[in-house]
């Protein structure tokens, strides 16, 4: 069992329940929830390995634009199962190739692409604390 840290982004927040349901269906458990709206010094310090990227100032314009929710998730390969769901980074690529991913379906393009998750283990391990510094299991 395993631990992962989910953000649904602002442009994905109108769609929490249609993503709370299919992270549900596919057999993963929400620890924890919250709803939070980003400062930009957050939004650069979770994406902080991104930080010389030509995309880097739209990135932290759009994770700041308005509140996220961040999901705690639990299961069996909860990591690579959940980056499984949410399919390709572009989400028209998601739409061409995984079209029943939360990004094809939720997602507008490469950068407004509704949701995270953490790329391995040790990410969720940093990532998840960012969210919820005093975690309790559930
Ligand atoms: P995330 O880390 O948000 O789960 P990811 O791991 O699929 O997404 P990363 O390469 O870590 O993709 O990029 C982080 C985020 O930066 C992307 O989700 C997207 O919002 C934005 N992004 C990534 N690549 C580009 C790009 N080439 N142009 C514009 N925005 C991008
Ligand atoms: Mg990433």
């Amino acid at each position: 069992t395993q631990r992962t840290l989910a953000i649904v982004k602002p442009d994905g927040v109108a769609n929490l329940g249609h993503i709370l349901n299919a992270i549900t269906l596919h057999g993963l458990k929400v620890t924890q929830a919250r709803m939070v709206r980003l400062t930009r010094a957050e939004a650069e310090t979770f994406y902080a390995e991104h930080a010389a990227r030509t995309f880097f100032p739209k990135l932290v314009e759009y994770m700041t634009s308005g509140p996220v929710v961040a999901l705690e998730l639990l299961g069996r390969d909860a990591v690579a199962r959940w980056r499984q769901m949410m399919g390709p980074t572009d989400s028209e690529a998601a739409r061409r190739d995984v079209p029943d991913s939360i990004r094809a379906q939720y997602g507008t393009d490469k950068t407004l692409n509704a949701v995270h998750g953490s790329d391995g283990a040790e990410a969720a391990a940093r990532e998840i604390p960012f969210f919820f510094p005093a975690e309790r299991d559930a």
